[in-house]
């Protein structure tokens, strides 16, 4: 049986401010050697001690590749996601993982990417689209469509500046635009009739609300993708992180160890609304 382990002690590198609620956390381990031989695949997530606070589940969001920290992208939602907000650069938290499966990206090689994300959505997918940028020749077209609240809470907007000029058509829409906003308006899904992208040859990433990923879904199958191109985070209450509490349990899974990463086709097995 496999039982939850300790957190291991980690350091806080830098916090970056991306907008009035949400910060990303570079952090590494302690121990050099728990470091170096830390690796995971995008979509999978870590348990993040705060200490005196508690313990929560956190996609990773940077580069696979980058193998000397890792970030955290988070929402200041609550209690424990309050406490994380007000680290400082040589802080201390506690780090168990990586826990999840992770996107399939082997079997995304040679094939069209569609990133389809709302709010802090991006934060996983933001690890794959380093993961398909730093792997370019291994995979064809890229699109990224990414919905916000308003223009002030789009995030890694710099980013997505270099991501298109490294070749990734970036679109971006809001909700609700504020005066100078000259962009899309519209929910993600507006975006879907400017892809290029066919769909026989193209897999979609989702990351959002629920609701966001019901509606994506339900768009993306009238353009013809089949329900095992569709891969979509499903994030549930989770405690232990390796199937030991029964906290994420839906039906005959758990999304701690069988997801965090459904395709559409395993969704609809799931005693869960699409999402
Ligand atoms: C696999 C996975 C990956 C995640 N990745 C990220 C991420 O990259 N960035 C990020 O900002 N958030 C992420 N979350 C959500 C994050 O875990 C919750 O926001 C956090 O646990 C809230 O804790 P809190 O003590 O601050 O809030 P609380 O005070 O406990 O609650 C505040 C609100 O958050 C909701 N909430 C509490 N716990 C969870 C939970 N485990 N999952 C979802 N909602 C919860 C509650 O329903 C409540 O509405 C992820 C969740 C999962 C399951």
């Amino acid at each position: 049986m496999i039982t939850p382990e300790k957190p291991e002690l980690a350091e806080v590198l830098e916090v970056k401010q991306e907008t009035s609620d949400t910060k990303t956390f570079t952090v590494r381990f302690e121990n050099p050697k728990r470091q170096k031989k830390f690796f995971f695949v995008p979509g999978k997530f870590m348990m993040v001690t705060i200490f005196g606070f508690g313990e929560i589940p956190l996609s990773i969001s940077s580069s696979p590749y980058k193998t000397g920290f890792m970030s955290f992208t988070v929402v200041n939602v609550g209690n424990v996601t309050n406490a994380m907000h007000s680290l400082k650069k040589g802080d201390q938290l506690g780090l168990r993982g990586p826990f999840g499966n992770g996107f399939p990206m082997q079997r995304f090689r040679k094939k069209n990417i569609l990133f389809v994300c709302g709010g802090c959505g991006i934060a996983p997918l933001r690890s794959a689209i380093y993961a398909v940028r730093e792997k370019k020749e291994e995979f064809g077209k890229v699109e990224l469509m990414f919905g916000c609240k308003n223009p002030q809470s789009i995030l890694f907007s710099q980013e997505m500046d270099q991501w298109g000029k490294q070749g990734i058509s970036v679109q971006t829409t809001v909700d609700k635009p504020s005066p100078k906003w000259a962009g899309n308006i519209g929910v993600v899904t507006s975006l879907f009739k400017n892809s290029v992208l066919s769909p026989e040859n193209t897999v979609a990433l989702l990351c959002g609300p629920p609701v966001m990923i019901h509606f994506a879904l339900i768009e993306l199958r009238k353009k013809g993708f089949k329900d095992r191109q569709m891969f979509a985070s499903l994030e549930r209450m989770m405690q232990c992180g390796v199937g030991y509490c029964s906290h994420c349990n839906i039906g005959n899974r758990y999304a701690c160890i069988d997801g965090p990463i459904f395709n559409a086709a395993e969704l609809k097995e799931l005693p869960v609304k699409e999402e």
